[in-house]
């Protein structure tokens, strides 16, 4: 059984993947062919926000936000540290300190009621994650952020795709915030075939900002008006991603059908993290109170399953220096979470499997 389906993805859109790749090479402009330009328009529209602009990955998506926010040494951002250690790692590659909050118990996502008391002289922004596809409490954070007069970047690299019923009623993800950020690593919702990302904002002056950022700050041809980086999407990827975005929606609905069947699967015997209806899906995660055992079952029937992520950033060696704060619920999080086979490959006798062998694990 494979822990993401792929394979079978590629089996499926090959025809059209390979036509868009073959386009490609066939006119040759790697680099800003018209492949980029087309998916960025289909993307924007997709989720909403009056821009979008691709870049070379999901953390440079996060770095390019944070500097055309004009984030600079000595600032505060503040995030979550159950996250993929990228949320924090842009935070620091801006020069700015990461300012951790603790997670919801029942979510895993930054806890709005813990935000206020970290806000400091310092504070620039808030970047929470919709962790494993569930957007964070958008509107909660957001309503804190106008208050003080920071910016919101969602790290939404896990939830493209997943929509947010909150004030403004079914925006998606990417779209709920000053910045938005996805990544299109092969095996999150929507990827490509290497490394990708994007940026979404209807803020025009940000958006022109983070579209000179991504070209070595260039404002024209060898004109350098701010300091950027080279974090462009290749052509290639982006015509990938092209390929993919007309069943992306049906992916998704896939998602949710393998959610339902596990949900129904454990009934209230396993305890799940997250996962409203509105999620992508990037992960189905269970909490057991004991991990080893269930996890030991798992791969004794040949099932792959993951831990995202077995510690969180603030007490990872490299991160230590930045805040010695303590995240208990984060903590808990990280010793008991399990991530399992999740995509539209899976079928109901497969879903069924997996959540015999978890039962099995949990009663051992
Ligand atoms: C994958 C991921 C990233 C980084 O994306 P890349 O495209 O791999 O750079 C950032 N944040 C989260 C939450 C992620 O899951």
């Amino acid at each position: 059984m494979e822990f993401t389906g792929l394979k079978q993805q590629y089996d499926l859109l090959r025809n059209d993947i390979n036509a868009g790749i073959q386009r490609v090479l066939d006119h040759g402009q790697y680099i800003m062919g018209p492949e980029v330009a087309q998916l960025e328009a289909q993307l924007a529209e997709y989720c909403g926000a009056r821009h979008c602009i691709t870049v070379s990955s999901g953390t440079e998506a996060l770095l390019i936000s944070l500097m055309a926010l004009g984030v600079q040494p000595g600032d505060e951002v503040i995030t979550t540290p159950f996250s993929f250690i990228a949320t924090a790692e842009a935070i620091v590659l801006a020069g700015a300190r990461p300012v951790f909050v603790d997670v919801e118990r029942a979510t895993g996502n930054l806890d709005p009621a813990r935000i206020g008391r970290r806000i400091g002289a310092r504070t620039r922004a808030i970047m929470p994650v919709s962790l494993y596809g569930q957007p964070a409490d958008m509107d909660a954070i957001n309503d804190i952020a106008r208050r003080h007069g920071l910016a919101v970047i969602e790290d939404g690299a896990q939830s493209f795709g997943a929509s947010y019923p909150g004030q403004t009623g079914g925006q998606r993800s990417g779209n709920l915030s000053t910045i938005g950020c996805t990544s299109f690593f092969p095996s999150k919702p929507l990827g490509c075939y290497g490394d990708g990302g994007a940026i979404f904002t209807s803020d025009d002056e940000l958006a022109r900002a983070m579209r000179e950022i991504r070209i070595h700050g260039q404002a024209e041809r060898y004109r350098h008006t701010r300091v950027g980086v080279g974090g462009r999407m290749d052509t290639l990827q982006c015509a990938v991603v092209l390929a993919k975005l007309p069943t992306f929606d049906d992916e998704i609905a896939a998602r949710r059908r393998v959610a339902a069947a596990y949900d129904r699967c454990f009934g209230s015997r396993v305890e799940t993290l997250g996962g409203g209806k509105a999620s992508a899906w990037a992960q189905y995660t269970i909490v057991p109170p004991r991990r080893q055992p269930v996890q030991a079952a798992l791969t004794a029937a040949g099932i792959p399953s993951v831990v995202h992520y077995p510690q969180p950033i603030h007490l990872q060696p490299a991160y230590l220096r930045y805040d010695d704060v303590s995240c208990p619920v984060a903590e808990l999080l990280a010793g008991r979470v399990l991530s399992l086979p999740m995509g539209p490959h899976l079928s109901q006798a497969d879903v069924a499997r997996v959540a015999a062998t978890v039962l099995a694990g949990l009663d051992a």
